[in-house]
């Protein structure tokens, strides 16, 4: 085990910002990571786990304990059958060379989720989603080292409190599970429609009439590419907020007080998910470029806050605290933000 000492946190965000760990170590198996959680509880040290700090920004006084860096990897499938495919996948592997694997192999189930940055283990964490798929639909297990218990459990996704962006990894439970792999069913069956509605656009203005996994992995792949920026040229930590879910009621009276249509979509029973791109470029925010703090909103997703030439933390939350407040003022909702400040 190779322990570096006063490290820079920066280098461990995309959005580049935040103060030093005291110790940062990398972890490539289970003994390791047994190894790293003694020494640090030798010294009675706090210890956070990371993928590959694509949902994640640091405070400016950083960290005094000990970040383990998860790059345990590995690509098991250990069941199949003509129609299902079950896959245990090291946490450490980069994601998304995890979606193009399963989509060359044939299978479906995680194809739309092509390009989220970052690393498997994680995925849970936010339950990651994007274009109609969500990691909790395809997870059957989570394998983790509880630190309650002390002891690897594996967790059943049906006990992963899985919601929008959220899980019992992110709320309840928060720094209790360090994931070590996961296992996912996917399937070999045909991709049938319908589809997200700006995937279908998408095949539709194509003509992509061959709807495969790869087919709509080069899709999804296509759409992200026009509108969201690449963390390794440009600073950020992709959708900084969430959409707000808010009563049909609280919609109608919104758009009555603002004579505006809100873009909305309707989810569970009653409530409504709103854009939350919408909100902030109806409070001012678009493309908007911020001298005071040097942050801007990504002209092409309004969502996306980046780090342009910010000197620390607190521009950031400077930044992102404006836009809370001007879409407070204008419609009377909170947005919630999505990556999360650590520690
Ligand atoms: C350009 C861009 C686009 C994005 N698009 C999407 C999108 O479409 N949909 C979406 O859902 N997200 C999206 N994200 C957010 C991000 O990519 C995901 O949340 C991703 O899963 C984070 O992975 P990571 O390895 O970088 O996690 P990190 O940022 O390193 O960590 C995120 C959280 O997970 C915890 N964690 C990480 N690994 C482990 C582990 N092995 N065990 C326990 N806890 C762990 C960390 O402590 C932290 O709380 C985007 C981000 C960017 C920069």
């Amino acid at each position: 085990m190779n322990i570096f000492h006063g490290v820079t946190l920066a280098d461990f965000s995309t959005m580049r910002l935040g103060g030093p760990a005291a110790h940062l170590t990398e972890i490539h198996n289970h003994t390791e990571l047994q190894e790293a959680l003694a020494w640090a509880s030798a010294q009675t040290l706090p210890v956070i786990m990371i993928g590959g700090g694509s949902n994640i920004f640091w405070r400016d006084e950083g960290f005094a304990g000990l970040v383990l860096v998860n790059k345990i990897v590995g690509y098991e499938v250990f069941e199949e059958d003509e129609q299902n495919v079950y896959v245990t996948i090291g946490a450490g592997e980069n994601w998304d060379s995890v979606v193009a694997r399963t989509v060359e192999a044939g299978l479906t189930g995680i194809e739309t989720l092509s390009l989220i940055p970052g690393s498997t283990g994680a995925t849970p964490i936010q339950n990651v989603g994007a274009y109609g798929q969500e990691i909790a639909q395809s997870l059957t297990t989570v394998e983790a080292f509880d630190v309650q218990a002390n002891s690897l459990v594996n967790i059943p996704a049906t006990d992963c409190g899985f919601g929008y962006r959220t899980s019992r990894f992110k709320t309840t439970d928060r720094g209790r599970f360090f994931i070590t792999h996961i296992t996912l069913h996917l399937s070999r069956g045909k991709l049938q429609p319908p589809f997200y509605p700006a995937l279908q656009q998408y095949l539709t203005d194509h003509n992509v009439s061959d709807i495969t996994p790869a087919t709509v992995r080069q899709a999804v792949i296509a759409i992200r590419n026009s509108k969201l920026p690449d963390p390794a040229l440009v600073a950020n930590n992709g959708s900084f907020f969430a959409n707000p879910i808010i009563s049909q009621g609280q919609l109608t009276q919104i758009q009555a007080d603002t004579s505006l249509t809100v873009p909305h979509w309707p989810t569970q029973e009653n409530l409504v998910k709103i854009s939350a791109a919408w909100l902030v470029e109806q409070a001012g925010f678009k493309d908007f470029h911020d001298p005071e703090t040097g942050m801007a909103t990504w002209a092409k997703q309004s969502l996306v806050l980046v780090n342009e030439s910010a000197q620390s933390t607190a521009h950031l939350l400077a930044f992102k605290q404006k836009i809370v407040d001007a879409v407070q003022a204008k419609f009377g909702i909170t947005l919630q933000q999505e990556p999360e400040l650590l520690p």
